[in-house]
């Protein structure tokens, strides 16, 4: 398999309404965020209401792919059969630049290189195109 193949192996995004402008983003290689019209929060994953305020009244827009791993934790066992091969991988809270908070997998070779409050940053899009859902490497 190449980098730029997806995985069809990897359990995949139910779309909706409410999810579909985020996974179109990411298969451009971006991330997209919601930002509430009524009190400025941003966040993720998608919802149809801001989960700070309960408003509908939303908007997209587009991170600089860049954060910080606020914790994580490295997966060894127990992982579904298509991750099985790739342990350990890591799962990480990521802040991102906009302010939003997210649960995403980060790719790199060395696992324990991983450390809270180490900058990230998106996948570019050949190698992103191969993960359902936004991931990230170190930066
Ligand atoms: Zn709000």
């Amino acid at each position: 398999m190449t980098a730029t193949q997806s995985n069809p192996a990897y359990p995949q995004p139910r779309e909706t309404p409410t999810n579909a402008p985020m996974l179109a983003a990411w298969r451009e290689g971006m991330l997209a965020l919601q930002e509430c019209d009524v009190c400025g929060h941003v966040f993720f994953y998608p919802r149809s209401v801001c989960p700070n305020c309960w408003d509908p009244s939303l908007t997209w827009i587009t991170s600089d792919g860049r954060g910080r791993i606020v914790s994580f934790s490295r997966i060894h066992r127990g992982l579904p059969e298509a991750f099985a091969d790739e342990a350990p991988i890591v799962l990480a809270e990521i802040a991102v630049t906009e302010g939003a908070l997210m649960l995403a997998r980060i790719i790199c070779d060395d696992a324990e290189a991983i450390q809270s409050a180490l900058p990230v940053r998106l996948l570019s899009k050949p190698e992103a195109a191969r993960y359902p859902l936004p991931t990230f490497t170190l930066d």
